[in-house]
């Protein structure tokens, strides 16, 4: 890609080289909401250092696993509209919004993927001590 600007990891701030942030739709998103309404450019090109890696996987964890639960929440106080409402039509409109709304809420976590290699250790995927002999 054309992306020449120094890389800055994105969880110490350091600019250090790293793995690079995989664009996504929510970073595409903010790009153009930067190029269109803010003026402002981004000097650096955000990525997480080889230090920072292990805090970035909890990190996104923690964001994955907050973004399920605001959704879940989100689906499920859409069934209760949808009920108490005995089915009214516009209890749906309600609810879509209702879903949107806790998955903007989820994106103040929001932790990018990275551009990993395929095959890369993910944490978790640790050797099992010296089992065999
Ligand atoms: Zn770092």
């Amino acid at each position: 890609m054309m992306d020449k600007r120094d890389p800055r990891c994105m969880i110490c701030n350091e600019q250090k080289p790293g793995i690079d942030v995989r664009p996504d739709s929510v970073i595409n998103t903010l790009r153009w909401l930067n190029s269109h309404t803010l003026k402002y450019k981004n000097k650096y090109r955000p990525v997480v250092c080889r230090e920072c890696f292990q805090k970035y996987l909890k990190a996104r964890k923690s964001f994955e696993r907050k973004r399920t639960s605001y959704l879940i929440i989100g689906v499920l106080f859409s069934v209760v509209l949808f009920v108490t409402s005995r089915a009214d039509p516009w209890s749906i409109l309600a609810g879509l919004g209702i879903i949107a709304l806790m998955y903007l809420l989820s994106l103040i976590n929001y932790t990018p993927e990275l551009e990993l290699p395929r095959g890369a250790p993910q944490g978790g995927a640790k050797r099992s001590g010296d089992a065999t002999r």
